[in-house]
């Protein structure tokens, strides 16, 4: 059994949308599948989201939105036409008109993209419709009740041998819709996966799974064949997108692996995310980094003898409502690191209210920070694999301003100045992945 959710771009016109409705075909076990709102065609063009929340802001202000509510219309209509199916969506599409005029919700402008576009699909298909605004619970705040809404999911699923379902909202306890953040379809995939206790979630999309490094910097970086839920997590927090950040958690409890496939080379093995796998000794699953950094160090004789002062650092940040994204620290020296937005104008209160907390010998703020994380769980336990990645940027003549390797050992930081960054990690990436002959 497999749950597949196809993105925004698997359905942007006709063609695509026949392709995914090859792929669902083409294999019995495809029982379920979650749709986004159709994405862009083109690097001009909008999506169907952008579109539709558009429509909602004029609305709100009483100002016209004919144009972009014409641009919906036409794509939807054109898709039915093209696709040759017996639906009519004419009144619904009226209806939402008229809501858009007398005050819809942001969101529940925004869902109707997935909406029509999963009516669309069933009809391709011939499965059932199933609306997630009955299935996907979020509580007043807009949380998500992830029990209540597998279980709602597993006893609707459970009916319905074969069903295409939104992607990207749900609803709050009174009823009205609420959606996800921005790309949530993949999370309404893995909730769906989870529900029906899938053997695999397919999450197809543009690419032919996660690769190694941004393909902008690593012009021939290689697609990742397995990665597991831990590194898939590391990477993500530092750039790589590929899905939801929430995608994870509901199918990583049960254990169902996701694959990331393309949708126009279904083919290609793409990449498969797992709970666990064997890894290569040595080997590096991916590199990711940002730039955008700032440093706190602190200086202090002795430190490493005096209880607490880490704690009154961190203290200080916490009353600031700065949040630290790591901490390596010395015998006698303590640095924490920050993301520089969050810090901007804040730098002299930082500084003083640090010398009154502890006291410290010297103390200084440094921007322009990048953090590379090298990821692999083949490194755990693996020695050497430290001394190629500094061997790797001495080579490159860059200097590490910081190192810091998680508890996990799948993961070793570096932080490098701004202007090393593109140069850095294509020269971690050169050192760890062997030119293809
Ligand atoms: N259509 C929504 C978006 O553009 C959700 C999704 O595609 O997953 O963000």
């Amino acid at each position: 059994m497999i749950v597949c959710k196809f993105g925004g771009s698997s359905m942007a016109n006709a063609e695509r949308v026949r392709a995914a409705a090859d792929i669902v075909r083409a294999e019995a076990g495809r029982r379920y599948a979650v749709v986004s709102a159709p994405g862009k065609r083109d690097k001009q063009d909008e999506k169907v989201t952008d579109l539709l929340i558009r429509c909602q802001k004029l609305g709100e202000r009483g100002l016209d939105f004919t144009a972009p509510f014409a641009a919906v219309r036409t794509r939807f209509c054109e898709l039915v036409a093209s696709l040759g199916l017996n639906l009519d969506l004419t009144e619904d599409l009226a209806a939402l008109e008229a809501r858009l005029k007398n005050g819809a919700t942001r969101d529940f402008a925004a869902s109707r993209g997935e909406y029509f576009n999963a009516k669309i699909f069933a009809a391709e298909l011939g499965f059932a419709f199933l609306d997630a605004r009955e299935l996907v619970a979020f509580d007043e705040k807009g949380e998500l009740l992830m029990e209540e809404t597998v279980a709602r999911l597993a006893a609707a699923l459970k009916k319905t041998p074969r069903a295409v379902i939104p992607g990207f909202y749900g609803s709050h306890p009174d009823g009205s819709v609420c959606v996800f953040s921005r790309g949530g379809s993949d999370v309404t995939g893995s909730l769906v996966a989870a529900a029906a206790k899938a053997d695999l979630y397919e999450n197809w999309t543009d690419v032919s799974g996660i690769l190694m490094a941004d393909p902008r910097i690593v012009r021939d970086a290689r697609t990742i064949p397995i990665v597991t839920y831990q590194e898939l997590r590391e990477l993500s927090y530092m750039g790589a997108t590929v899905l939801h950040e929430d995608a994870v958690f509901p199918v990583r409890r049960l254990g169902i692996p996701i694959r990331i496939c393309n949708t126009a080379r279904p083919g290609d093995d793409g990449t498969l995310i797992v709970a666990d796998a064997p890894g290569k000794t040595g080997a590096v699953t991916g590199i990711a980094g940002k730039k955008g950094f700032t440093a706190l160090y602190v200086e202090k004789d002795r430190m490493n003898a005096q209880i607490g002062f880490g704690r009154r650092v961190l203290s200080v940040l916490e009353e600031m409502e700065l949040s630290f994204e790591h901490l390596p620290t010395g015998i006698d020296t303590l640095s924490v690191l920050m993301e520089t937005e969050a810090v901007r104008g804040k730098e002299n209160e930082v500084l003083s209210r640090i010398h009154a907390a502890v006291g410290p010998d010297r103390t200084h703020l440094e921007e322009g920070i990048a953090l590379i994380a090298v990821v692999g769980r083949g490194m755990v336990h693996s020695p050497g694999c430290a001394a190629r990645l500094f061997s790797g940027l001495a080579k490159a003549g860059i200097n590490v301003k910081l190192i810091d390797q998680g508890s996990s050992q799948i993961n070793i930081i570096v932080g490098v100045d701004e202007g090393d960054y593109e140069r850095a990690l294509e020269a971690i990436y050169r050192e760890f992945v062997p030119v293809e002959l």
